[in-house]
């Protein structure tokens, strides 16, 4: 039990305001077992000066609902514990003590959840910029990968392939999402099964993201890192509002979805080195006059018989950027930490 006149005499009701991050840290805001507190009483409550201590969740829990100091019922799934100046402690619905204690109440309540509040971002502002965790380290590390030069390299070397016309055309057929014509043409050349030429199925462009215009990996993820970098200089000063830390994780989620953005756009080029994919870009092309393009295997690829020039997918590709995503994710969705017991 905490020496409860310095504690109120110190602080009164303005307890849970004027508590620092780091002792806000130390505290605890939940209890799952509201009765097995010291000092409980169901008996009225004391006319003195009170605080709300705790809060409470019993949703699920074996011994049903919390009954409450004012309806006199098990009723309540979450309320909060009130800790009075002489040590007692009585148990309250959150609907109930509004209603008995009104404005009173709700300051008081108001303070303590902006406290919980507090204490959670907190928890995820420190653990952003934590010295265990380097986002901008491993972003750097995902910016440099030898998969993000391939994917540009793998775009670059289709792009020879196809030829300039062929490709202006290709890249607006990507740009537009619009279909590939498809039609018959599958044969067999040179006698042999494993190869193909064309496709039967008409369909749309699979691993459109390789050929698209727009900025590329490389680009895209230095913006992305001027743009984390900002978050951690918001989330690295001192006497950082909640308002601020909170719009900070906000954006540090945004950042997230534009990292896994990348990712996926990089993963098409196993969508596009598909056979189906391959038959119907080589019956495309042969629609536009260059009749030596065959698909061949191991891997897929696409060939140019006259030209003897081929395009596959790159070697030992492998997308980066894993680590960045866990460690973001850890970063803003945390799970609440394990408190200790309230005693
Ligand atoms: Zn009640």
């Amino acid at each position: 039990m905490a020496d409860l006149d310095a504690l109120f005499d110190k602080t009164g009701a303005g307890f849970w305001k004027s508590r620092s991050d780091d002792e806000l840290l130390e505290m605890e805001f939940t209890t799952d077992d509201p009765e097995s507190l010291d000092n409980i009483s169901n008996d009225p409550p004391p006319d003195e000066e009170a605080m709300v201590e705790l809060a409470y969740n019993v949703a699920g829990r074996d011994a049903g609902r919390v009954r409450c100091v004012f309806c006199k019922y098990p009723n309540h799934e979450r309320g909060v514990v009130m800790l009075y100046r002489t040590g007692q402690r009585r148990l309250v619905g959150r609907d109930c003590a509004h209603k008995h204690y009104g404005v009173t109440f709700d300051a008081l309540v108001q303070d303590f959840d902006a406290a919980h509040d507090r204490v959670n971002y907190v928890e995820r502002q420190r653990l952003a910029v934590s010295e265990r965790i380097d986002l901008l380290g491993l972003l750097r590390a995902m910016r440099a990968a030898p998969a993000i030069r391939e994917f540009a390299e793998t775009r670059r070397r289709l792009r020879d392939f196809m030829g300039n016309t062929l490709w202006d055309r290709f890249v607006k057929i990507a740009d537009r999402d619009e279909p590939l014509s498809g039609g018959h043409g599958t044969a067999v050349r040179h006698g042999e099964m494993t190869l193909y030429v064309g496709s039967r199925s008409e369909g749309y462009l699979q691993g459109a993201e390789m050929v698209r215009t727009g900025p590329t990996v490389a680009e895209r993820l230095d913006q992305i890192e001027l743009d984390l970098a900002g978050v951690i200089r918001v989330l690295r000063a001192t006497e950082v509002g909640t308002r601020d830390i909170r719009a900070a994780l906000v954006r540090m989620v945004d950042i997230l979805k534009q990292v896994e953005a990348e990712r996926v756009r990089m993963r098409s080029v196993t969508r596009f080195f598909d056979d189906e994919n391959l038959g119907r870009i080589a019956h495309w092309m042969r629609e536009h006059g260059r009749h030596g393009i065959a698909v061949e295997v191991l891997p897929y690829r696409l060939v140019d018989d006259y030209s003897q020039a081929e395009c596959g997918p790159p070697k030992d590709y492998t997308i980066p950027g894993m680590a960045v995503v866990a460690a973001m994710r850890d970063a803003i969705v945390i799970s609440p930490k394990k408190r200790r017991k309230a005693s």
